[in-house]
Order: C-alpha cells, then structure tokens, then sequence
C-alpha cells in the first residue's frame, strides 16, 4: 500500500487531494492525518511540507458535512489542526490558489506558511452566518493583530496573499514554483534549526483596547442588524486577547454550535445551496450539447434591451442591437454610454474598457444583420401581435442552430414559439429591471424548447453572471405570478383600512427591501394596469378593486412621472406620503361603503407573506418549478425578499407550515375569501409534518 506522504530528501511532503477544491471532509481529513503520523513516525522525515494538488490549497471545510455526524466525527478539523500545531518536526503550509475557511485555519496550525503572491486568502464563515470554528478566531489575531484579524473574519472576503506580505501571516511570498520554494524552506529550517513557532502559544497583542472592538461592534449592528454573526465574531476574536487560548478556543466552538442552529445561518445555508442546485435542470440529459454563443441579437433597445445588451457587451460578447428607427438607436446607444461612463466615474470600470465595450455594439435597422447571431433575444413592446410580427422576421433570417428568446414577463412562450418554424430553438430568457444590474433571470423552458437549447441558456446565464432558475410557462412564471397574489392581498388592505406608507413600512420592517406600493411606482404603475385592463376584457371580473386604476386614471405611473402611491421630487427616489393618494383612498371607500378597521402590522405582513407561500405551493405542485429552493432563490435574487429569512417557502418552513395553515384558516374564516383555501401541496405537507425544502 502506497504511503500517505512522499518523501524528498528529508522532507515529507503531504498533498491535499480531494477535487475539485480539494475540501476537507472526513476521508480526506483521515488520509492526511494518516500521512502526518506516518511521517512523525519515519525517523528520516526533519520537516514536513502540506501543500494543495492542481495549484489549490483547499477551499475548507465540506459544508454538505454540515449537521451530519461527519463533521464532528475524528479526526475532526480541530483535532487535525491541533495534531499539526502539536508536531515535534517542524511544518510549512505551501499556499496556492485557494485558501479558505478550514484551510486558513489548518495553514494557522502549521508552523510556517509560504504562499503564491496571488493566493486567495479568506475566513468566509461569517457568508454562511457563522465563525471560523477551528481556531481561526483564536489563532489569526495572534499572528497578525486584532484590527486585520477583524477585518478578514468579520467581512469574509477574500484578499490577495500579495496583501497581507507584511501582516506576520507568512513567513515567505513567491512568485513561480511554491513546491520548490516550500522545500527550500523546509531545508533551511532543517540546516539553520529554527524553533518552532506554535501559533497558540503566541501572546495575542493588542495595543489598540477595547476601542477596536467597540468600533467595529457598532459598524456590525449598523450594517447587519439582523444578522447575528457578525458581532459574535468579533466577540471571539475579543476573547483571543482576553482569554488563556484554550478556553478561547472553547468559547469559539461553543459560539459556532450556537450559530449553527440559527434561523439566519440555517437561511443563508440554504440560499447558497438553493443558488448551486438550481443551474441543475432535473430531467435534462447529462450530455446535453451546449450551443456555442460568439454573437447575440437583441430586438428592441428600450429599458430592457438597453440592460440586455450590456450584460453580452461587459462579458466581452459582441452584440447587434436592432431598432425601429434611428431616434430610438441613437437614443439606446446614449443610454448604455452614459451608463459606461457613470461606472468610470465611480472607478468601476476603465475608460479604455468603456471604448472596448462599446466597439462590440453593432446598431442596425435590419434584420439582415441578425445572420450570423448565435442567439436573438426579443425586448420589445409587451403585446403578443408586435411579439409575433418580430419573431416571424427573426425566424425568415436567423441561421438554424440559432437559440431565439423573448423577454416577455406575462406572455405565452408556446405562443411565441409557434410563430416560427423552430419551436424548439424558441425559450423565454426574463431578465429583470435594470438588467445589467439584477441578478436574477428565469428561464422559461416552452414545451418544445429541446434539451440542447435549455442547457446551452443555463450556460449562457453563467457566462453573464446571472442567477439562473428555470420555470414551466404560465402567467407570470414564477417570480410574478407569485407577486400577482401578494400585491392582491397589498390593495385589498387599502380597501380594509391600511394605507400604502403602513402597509410598505410593514413589510419593509419585516425585511423587504421595498414594500409593494413602493416597488409599483418604481416599476411603473401603468404596467400592472394594462395587465388588467387586458384581464377584464378577457376574464371580467365586476368586484376587482380598481383603487389602482383610480390612481393611474390621474397619470400617478410612479417614479417617471414624478407621483404614483408617493410623492417625489425631481431626481430623487425618495418616497413621500402624499394627501392626494389619501383622499383618493377615502374617496373610494365611502364610495363603495367599506368598513374601515385598524389592522395590525402582523396581519399586514401574514396576508401578504403568506399569499406568496400559498402561490408558491401551487406553483411548486404544478411543476412550474422545479423544487421549493429554486422559488427561493427567485426572491432572494430578484424580489429583494429578506436573506435572512431565506426565501418565502422557506420562511414557512421555519414557522412551520401547520401554523401557516392555521394562520391562513383564520383568514378564510374573516374574510370568506376562496383566495385563502392552502394549495393541494401545502396540506398534504402540513399534514404530514413535513416542509417545502425537505420533503421526504
Ligand atoms: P420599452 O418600452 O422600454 O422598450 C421597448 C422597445 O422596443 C422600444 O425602444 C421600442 O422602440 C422597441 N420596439 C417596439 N417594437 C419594435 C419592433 N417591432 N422592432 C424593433 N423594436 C421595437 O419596454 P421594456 O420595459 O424594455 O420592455 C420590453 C419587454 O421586456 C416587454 O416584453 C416587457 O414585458 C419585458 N420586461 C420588462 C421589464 C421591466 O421592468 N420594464 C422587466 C422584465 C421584462
């Protein structure tokens, strides 16, 4: 059987090796602690080199061991950097590429470190609302002070080695051969018999008191006030300076065990696996072909195209922008130039990129300049006779293989599809506002959309930075189909006795980024109108609430017009409470003789939560999504629904969804309202004690 080390000269060299990242779950963990002893155990091995395969250090713990009796199971990550600080031989830590979380804290338990200049070096627990619980918070401070410590286990993010040259973390930075560089270290340490230093027994140094801590500790509560971790990472860091280190070290694993089971580390666990699993398309083959994409398309240079086109431009993919005049071209091109030059304003991007990007732009008029485009992404006017016109014209030119798209927010892509020869090159990509920025985009698989064209959109979403979910067609997908039922139950409170400002502040405390009638004036007014408008010519409904109508009657579109639900003034979003809104609201009430009554913040907040759990559920049972996380990450990355709290379904999930049941019965049995009778899903799982996001 082969040896867990490999040896040069006097030196045992122990290779970190699990892909792609090479992460510390508990097999790896078991061979490298095997190596370790076997190389204590050879009496010709004076140093010992740990060094990462494929030019990465590791990137940490295995966070799938999370909760499972694998992560505490020896030898455990503790265990393992204690046995490492613990050797009688000397060892250096040799780090590349990545270097992060668990892997910081082995490198602090080795007794020298060399790193590559470019070495990423990050503590990211604080991500995932936990702390580094290996000793990090006891070890790093020690080496590098308690201002730096702070500052790379309070923000998580990564920083360069290059960076910290000076900062007492390493004892050596190279460029070139880390392997070479590490055994010529090991070979002096050897010759020149250099004591070895053992982090933990490093008088931690603080020159700066409690100043720092105070500091930083306000600058936490400022700027993630529902976020726990963050103080308690600072805390332990305080404890490095106060306490002997092992009870230091017992404080940062009682503190993490405490993290672990908080509803904020549970919820941002869970949006960061929810991001990962929903690039996975279920039942797509998994050697889908992936169409190459060198050139795309976009019809329609308005708010949306213009965002669209940028998204290609700033990956370095050259785009043909189509209008249907010159005015309307001339005026796209101002648009993403002044939007070019604000980034080089605000030092986000280079002037000479600014020129790069904008020479990738070709405008056209015609559609004969869409020959040799890879993709065509459709942006125009939000009516299924322009959308046809268009794809008729896209279809007469378009080379075959090309993948053609509509931004369409509402309607039918199979409709759209059947208005060209190639219905299976045809799916919606629905980017959303302002497009270069959000991250989100659904991706709407049609029925004949083929295996080939959606995996080749999951791979394009990559290419441009998006947060990619696919969803099934229906109206709305799923984004808006579910804000359709909350912004329901948002009017149906001004007609019950709330007004708009209440019902924003509301959900705005209880962690959106906007409330809804704050969000409505920013995405226009006149929008959710004309749907409405469309809906009543196809679905009448006498008894809907046309409070909204009443307001877009008066030209109150939002933020454009300078007054919508609020009042603005010129070149501010900021929203102010407007009489006329009011006396609108009134108007309309005694109108229709509603009985008025206070309403709580909570039921605010529940009728409106819960209508998007509820639509959630029905989307879910309907395969429209592809799994309860997927709608998650929908809101977490375009609706500005609250990190820590996960997503809506599951937010139900923590309240658990008997009590949303009970919750919503209450409702029906005020209200007689049908719109509170629990999706088909939803039952089923309360009944039987389960959650949307671990279903059995
Ligand atoms: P917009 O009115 O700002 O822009 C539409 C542009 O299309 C205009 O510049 C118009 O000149 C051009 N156009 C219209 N007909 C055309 C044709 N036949 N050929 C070429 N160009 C044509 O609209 P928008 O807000 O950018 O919306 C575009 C699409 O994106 C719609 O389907 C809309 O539902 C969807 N969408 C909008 C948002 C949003 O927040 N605005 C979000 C997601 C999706």
């Amino acid at each position: 059987m082969g040896s867990f080390y490999e040896s040069h000269g006097s030196t045992a060299v122990i290779t970190l090796d699990n892909p792609p990242i090479n992460s510390l779950g508990l097999e790896h963990r078991s061979r490298i602690s095997k190596g370790l002893k076997e190389a204590l155990a050879d009496d010709r091995v004076r140093a010992i080199v740990l060094i990462g395969s494929r030019g990465v250090f590791t990137g940490g713990a295995d966070i799938r061991e999370f909760n499972t009796p694998q992560a505490l199971a020896e030898p455990s990550l503790p265990t393992l950097i204690d046995a490492f600080e613990d050797s009688p031989k000397p060892v250096i830590a040799a780090i590349a590429g990545v270097c992060m979380g668990g892997g910081v804290e082995l490198a602090l338990g080795c007794h020298f470190r060399v790193a590559l200049a470019d070495a990423q070096i990050a503590l990211p627990e604080v991500k995932l609302g936990l702390l580094p619980g290996a000793g990090g918070t006891q070890r790093l401070p020690r080496l590098v002070g308690p201002e730096l410590a702070l500052k790379i286990i309070v923000t998580g993010d990564a920083v360069p080695a290059q960076n910290l040259r000076d900062s007492g973390l390493f004892d050596l930075i190279v460029d070139g051969n880390l392997f070479e560089a590490a055994l010529r270290l090991a070979e002096q340490v050897i010759s020149e018999k250099s004591p070895i230093r053992r982090t933990r027994t490093i008088v931690a140094q603080n020159l700066g008191g409690d100043a720092i801590f105070h500091r930083w500790k306000e600058q936490a509560r400022a700027q993630s006030p529902n976020f726990p971790a963050p103080l308690k990472c600072i805390e332990a860091v305080e404890a490095a300076f106060a306490l002997p280190v092992e009870q230091g070290l017992s404080f940062e694993r009682q503190i993490f065990m405490e993290l672990l089971q908080t509803n904020e580390s549970k919820a941002l666990r869970h949006a960061f696996f929810g991001e990962r699993a929903a690039v996975k398309v279920k039942d797509l083959p998994e050697a889908s072909r992936i169409r190459t994409i060198q050139q795309v398309g976009v019809v329609g240079g308005g708010t949306m195209g213009t965002g669209i086109a940028m998204n290609f431009l700033n990956a370095g993919i050259p785009v043909v922008l189509l209008e249907m005049k010159q005015d309307a071209l001339d005026r796209c091109l101002g648009m993403i130039r002044k939007t070019y030059e604000s980034a080089v304003k605000k030092g986000k991007l280079k002037i000479e990129q600014l020129e790069t990007q904008m020479n990738l732009l070709t405008p056209t008029l015609s559609y004969e300049s869409f020959q040799d485009v890879d993709l065509i992404i459709e942006a125009v006017f939000e009516s299924m006779a322009v959308k046809e016109q268009v794809f008729r014209k896209i279809d007469a030119v378009a080379k075959a293989g090309a993948i053609l798209a509509s931004n369409t927010s509402t309607l039918d892509i199979d409709r759209i599809a059947s208005f060209t020869k190639r219905p299976a090159d045809v799916l919606g990509l629905h980017f959303f506002s302002p497009a270069h920025v959000m991250k989100l985009l659904e991706v709407v698989r049609g029925a004949k959309t083929s295996a080939e064209v959606l995996a080749s959109a999951m791979n394009i979403a990559k290419t441009i930075k998006k947060t990619a979910v696919v969803s099934g067609v229906c109206d709305g997908f799923i984004g808006n189909r579910m804000i359709a039922a909350y912004s329901q139950q948002a009017t149906n409170l001004l007609e019950e006795g709330a007004l708009p400002e209440e019902v924003d502040r509301a959900l705005e405390e209880f962690g959106m980024a906007m409330g809804p009638f704050r969000m409505s004036d920013l995405a226009g007014n006149d929008i959710g109108w004309a749907i409405r408008k469309h809906q009543q010519l196809t679905q009448p409904d006498p008894q809907y609430p046309r409070i909204a109508d009443r307001l877009c009657e008066l030209g109150r579109f939002g933020q454009k017009t300078g007054a919508g639900w609020y009042q603005y003034t010129a070149g501010s979003r900021e929203a102010f409470p407007d009489s006329r809104v009011k006396e609108l609201i009134d108007l309309y009430r005694s109108e229709k003789g509603l009985q008025l009554r206070q309403i709580s913040q909570e039921e605010v907040v529940d009728r409106c939560i819960l209508a998007l759990v509820n639509e959630g559920a029905k989307i879910l049972e309907e395969n429209i999504a592809q799994r309860a996380s997927d709608i998650d990450v929908v809101y977490l990355s375009g609706y500005g629904f609250p990190l820590y709290r996960g997503g809506p379904l599951f937010y139900a999930d923590t309240r658990g969804l008997r009590a949303v049941i009970e919750r919503m019965a209450q409702f029906l049995a005020k209200s007689g309202d049908s719109f509170w009778k629990p999706a088909a899903l939803l039952s089923e799982l309360a009944a039987k004690g389960l959650s949307f996001n671990s279903p059995p």
